[in-house]
């Protein structure tokens, strides 16, 4: 142990070495060592302070005041910047420059006005979500509700359609066609709008065959452009891969809205479509599309305004044709969620050009030759037993119709248990199955029918498009496919020929 030096050496001179043993005479030793130390140090600082001259004295009071003067400063800020922010807080505080406690008072009061603030804000969210959830749900059972009679009313027509008609029978059809299908393309628009806005879109990856595919989408709009005296071109890149991965229904739609509409504008003139490769690397590819008219054209003042919801470049043009205006709000905003765009170029009088590029990727697998031959239906069906589940009696006169006119034979369960048991007693080459039905609904008479057959193909009927990956959840229950009503005869007809041969 090592004491203060001064006592060390009284130590060394007084004490006995005898007595250092003693561990009371230790620690006495070691508290005045302590003292030693404590008052040298006392001492030092009391020397110190007697040594600060008078410069040092006068310069700390200066720094005391500059300190007293910027806070001053800063409080007169303060102050300026409260009366800035609330024209009120001037009666709240006087001009003394000191009354720090009143601004801080003041403040405090803000803080709990925010906050209350926020709260109320948080609140009118939450209910502003509600009523999203509200309109959404809402939307998804009044798109089954309006798309059930509709599916009835366009699959009558077409049964109608291949009765023999008088001419002018044949005529009326045709207006009740050509309404109901625009009916039903304003609901589809109106839904799918709602869809964006949520978000709610998943984009499938799909094979698709893009010479075929635009070739069908001419096909599609050649008996109105033909109607108008138009022509309709595709001019394609011969680079492009006969196969590219995507979603080739909301292509179709974007395609199919584009050609309609440069058809719905032009009078015996052009509309050219053209694709081309704009880009290619290993696992991806970027095609560039446009869709060119020799039209009325659209003038510069009104060519971003017809990309807003219910916006319409020509009211007269509107009423002669139909639309709801949301044709192209909607293909922007589908191609902006796949990372695009859509651009115009236009001329009153001489025409219009929409275009727009859009990613792909290339196709690993090997497509099946059949595949690559669709769209040359012979319609036969001879020798299919087909159980057809559906609760609503129109949609099952007209499906039951279309089938046998096909020459399937058709057995009709009218909800999911019975589906059940009719799949347990009956040999079927496919079952065609609702969604929405009483007492058993699709999906669970998909997973009843699951657990003692595995192989027999289930093909969803559905109304609803608003329902986020329907397709999702129907290859979860088991089932095969799926397929929206209204359908297209092809559509149905081609899914059948495709699945129930499998099973063969
Ligand atoms: P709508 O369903 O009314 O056709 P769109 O959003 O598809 O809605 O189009 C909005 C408007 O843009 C149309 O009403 C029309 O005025 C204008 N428009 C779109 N395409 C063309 C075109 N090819 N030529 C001239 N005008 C067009």
């Amino acid at each position: 142990m090592s004491y203060h030096p001064i006592l060390e050496k009284n130590i060394q001179k007084l004490l006995p070495q005898e007595l250092l043993s003693i561990e009371a005479v230790q620690q006495l030793l070691a508290a005045i060592s302590r003292n030693f130390t404590s008052f040298e140090r006392d001492k030092k600082i009391t020397e110190h302070a007697f040594d600060v001259s008078e410069t040092e004295y006068q310069q700390a009071t200066r720094d005391l005041k500059t300190q007293n003067e910027i806070r001053k400063e800063s409080i007169k800020k303060l102050k300026q910047a409260i009366r800035s922010l609330d024209p009120k807080a001037p009666q709240q505080f006087s001009d003394d420059d000191n009354d720090l406690i009143h601004i801080i008072s003041f403040l405090e009061d803000q803080i709990r006005k925010t906050k209350a603030l926020e709260q109320e804000l948080i609140n009118a969210k939450n209910a502003a979500e509600k009523a999203a959830m509200a309109k959404s749900e809402f939307l998804s059972v009044m798109s089954h509700e309006i798309r059930t009679p509709l599916n009835a009313i366009i699959g009558t027509i077409m049964l109608l359609q291949y009765q023999d008609l008088q001419p002018d029978q044949k005529e009326l059809l045709n207006v009740m066609e050509i309404s109901a299908e625009n009916l039903l393309s304003l609901i589809n628009d109106v839904l799918d709008y709602s869809k964006l806005e949520e978000g709610k879109i998943i984009f499938a990856e799909r094979n698709i065959n893009i010479l075929h595919f635009l070739k069908n989408i001419k096909m599609a709009n050649r008996v109105k452009a033909e109607e108008k005296g138009n022509l309709i071109k595709v001019i394609y890149d011969d680079d492009i891969p006969e196969f590219v991965v995507g979603d080739d229904v909301r292509l179709g739609q974007i395609l199919n809205n584009l050609v309609s509409n440069a058809v719905k504008f032009t009078k015996e003139g052009t509309i050219t479509i053209r694709v081309e490769l704009k880009k290619s690397c290993k696992t991806d590819l970027e095609l560039g599309f446009s869709i060119e008219d020799t039209g009325i054209g659209i003038p510069k003042e009104k060519q971003e305004l017809i990309f807003e919801r219910f916006t319409q470049a020509n009211n007269n043009i509107t009423r002669e044709f139909g639309g709801s205006g949301l044709g192209l709000t909607i293909i922007r905003r589908l191609l902006q969620l796949q990372g695009s765009d859509i651009f115009i170029d236009s001329e009153p009088g001489i025409g219009s050009r929409f275009f727009f590029n859009l990613k792909f990727k290339k196709s690993t697998t090997e497509i099946r030759e059949e595949a690559k031959q669709s769209g040359d239906l012979k319609f036969d069906l001879s020798g299919t037993h087909i159980l057809l589940v559906e609760d609503v009696e129109f949609n099952v006169m007209v499906a039951q119709r279309m089938l046998r006119n096909w020459h399937a034979t058709v057995d009709h369960a009218e909800n999911g248990a019975v589906a059940v048991e009719k799949v347990k007693s009956n040999e079927y080459d496919l079952v065609l199955m609702d969604i929405q039905m009483p007492i058993m609904d699709g999906y669970t008479a998909t997973n009843e029918i699951r657990k003692f057959n595995m192989a027999l193909p289930i093909i969803a009927l559905t109304a609803s498009i608003i329902t986020p990956d329907i397709q999702g959840r129907a290859a979860e229950a088991g089932m095969n496919g799926c397929i929206t009503k209204p359908f297209n005869p092809n559509d149905l007809y081609s899914i059948i020929a495709e699945k129930s041969r499998k099973n063969k």
